[in-house]
């Protein structure tokens, strides 16, 4: 029997089932014991230091607890600390962001997924790279900054050769003030060499969703292909370290397996890359599984409501208070708007989720990899973010000022991101307003702008930002950054 150890290098050591099974019962036991509970929701809260702000997180086994815990104000509790975490380290800014589809070819028999090897009937598509350009035209005419790129795992149609290709092609492309300035990759588990290619690229996070920490579930939901190697798998975030990436995103697929299971594995990861690499994930992604092609939700058992899954997100929250948290377009509007309230950092808009989408006038759904919920223009998205007080951000400073891994975490703690982050968000959404907006969001927005440039705490910062603006406003300048 492995012997739980979180800065091991094996993967049924960091995470460890019998661990993940002591945990639930742990929490089983003492999900109605308000003493311990009341102690784990003071621990969460965020405690004002110098300038900033600092936040214990959690272990595993006491965000379980929480996630355990049933009593309706404790609950709401949790949502409100949730809420005062975010606030605390990413004030009221989200961040935007959109998938890019490049290929559908894919070898593995994930049976959750339309792109699995024995789907006959899905058409099988590979962007060529006219088609990559096209699509980011398109892309960045709408006003991204910042794309998630999307492959299947086929070694012959999409070897890393050919994502680094389409990297390039993504960052070369300039069409009239538009350009992409971070591009996450989110495709298979592969090498430390592979790794180390996609460094030199220039991609910003390396996401990669576990699916599922429960070994013998993954095994039963990958039974065919590389991606069937649990292990590999697992441990795939080591390589991506080790290769130079200091920026990597977690995310389980919900509804496969039981969820305090999955939870107690997602957060064990977590403090495996604290551990190990001394900087937890960069972001943690909350997909759950939805209709598409072949597929139908139903066919798994462990399905989640929207109450529960909204607890989930801030149990995420109180227990890796720093990390970026994304909620896509699998979601409604609705349900995006419940999370945006409980700790969610970072979502995607307007997606298109098959291969080549984005260059179509009406959302192709032959190729898509989920149905989409939340439809909406990436206008009607940023207009919505901001009649709920939110600043939607297109900003991409940090990564390229080399303010990543540790350097992005030490910045989010002493208290900068009011006279870095906020200044840069603002900027970018003028941008946003001035290139691509509608009459309508224009105003909201620019009005947004009045209103927070005053919470820049730094007169000079203020001044600079409102120069700054004047200047987007007034002419062709663009990509300002702090
Ligand atoms: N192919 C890559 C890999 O093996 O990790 C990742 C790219 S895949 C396009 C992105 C993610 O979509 C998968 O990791 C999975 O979690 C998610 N996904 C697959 N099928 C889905 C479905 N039916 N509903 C929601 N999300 C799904």
């Amino acid at each position: 029997m492995a012997i739980y150890n979180p800065a091991s290098l094996k993967a049924e050591e960091f995470i460890n089932h019998e661990e993940i099974e002591a945990t639930l019962a742990y929490a089983e036991a003492n999900k109605n014991n308000v003493e311990l509970i009341d102690q784990i929701l003071e621990k969460a809260r965020p405690v004002k230091n110098g300038n900033g702000c600092t936040c214990a997180g959690l272990t595993h086994r006491e965000a379980s607890v929480l996630l355990a815990c049933e009593i309706p104000e404790k609950i709401q509790r949790m949502y409100e600390i949730a809420e005062e975490i975010k606030l605390a380290f990413y004030g009221n800014r989200i961040v935007l962001f959109a998938p890019l589809y490049l290929s559908n070819y894919c070898v593995n028999g994930c049976v959750y997924c339309p792109y699995h090897a024995k789907n006959r009937h899905i058409p099988r598509k590979k962007l060529t790279q006219e088609e990559v350009r096209a699509e980011v035209i398109a892309l960045q005419d709408m006003g991204h900054k910042r794309l998630a790129i999307e492959a299947g795992e086929d070694p012959k149609n999409n070897p890393i050769e050919y994502i680094l290709d389409c990297i390039h092609t993504i960052y070369s492309v300039h069409h009239k003030n538009g350009d992409i300035r971070r591009v996450n990759v989110n495709i298979a588990a592969t090498t430390v060499e592979n790794y180390r290619k996609l460094k030199e690229a220039g991609i910003g996070t390396y996401i990669l969703f576990q699916e599922t920490y429960h070994k013998k579930s993954y095994e039963q939901l990958h039974p065919t292909g590389p991606k069937h190697d649990y292990d590999y798998h697992t441990e795939a975030m080591d390589r991506a370290m080790e290769g130079g990436i200091d920026d990597v995103g977690l995310g389980v697929l919900f509804g496969l397996e039981m969820y305090k299971y999955e939870f107690a594995g997602l957060l064990m990861h977590a403090e495996h890359l604290e551990a190990v690499h001394g900087v937890g994930p960069h972001t943690i992604s909350v997909p759950r599984v939805k209709r598409a092609d072949d597929i139908d939700p139903d066919m798994f058992d462990n399905g989640i409501d929207d109450e529960t899954f909204t607890k989930i997100a801030a149990c995420i929250r109180l227990a890796v208070p720093y990390t970026g948290m994304i909620i896509s377009t699998r979601e409604s509007e609705q349900v995006r708007q419940r999370m945006l309230q409980v700790g969610i950092s970072q979502v995607s808009g307007a997606s298109r989720t098959s291969v080549g989408g984005y260059t179509e006038e009406i959302r192709p759904t032959d190729t898509e990899q989920f149905d989409v919920s939340d439809q909406r223009t990436l206008d009607e998205v940023v207009r919505w973010l901001m009649e709920s007080d939110h600043i939607p951000s297109f900003c991409t400073a940090c990564y390229r000022e080399g303010r990543t891994g540790d350097r992005f975490m030490a910045l989010c703690k002493n208290g900068q991101i009011l006279n870095c982050c906020h200044p840069n968000a603002l900027m970018t959404l003028a941008e946003y307003l001035e290139d691509y907006a509608s009459e309508e969001t224009k105003q909201v927005g620019y009005a947004m702008i009045d209103r927070e440039l005053n919470k820049i705490p730094k007169e000079k910062v203020r001044q600079i930002a409102a120069e700054n603006i004047a200047a987007i406003r007034s002419s062709n300048r663009r990509d300002f950054r702090f």
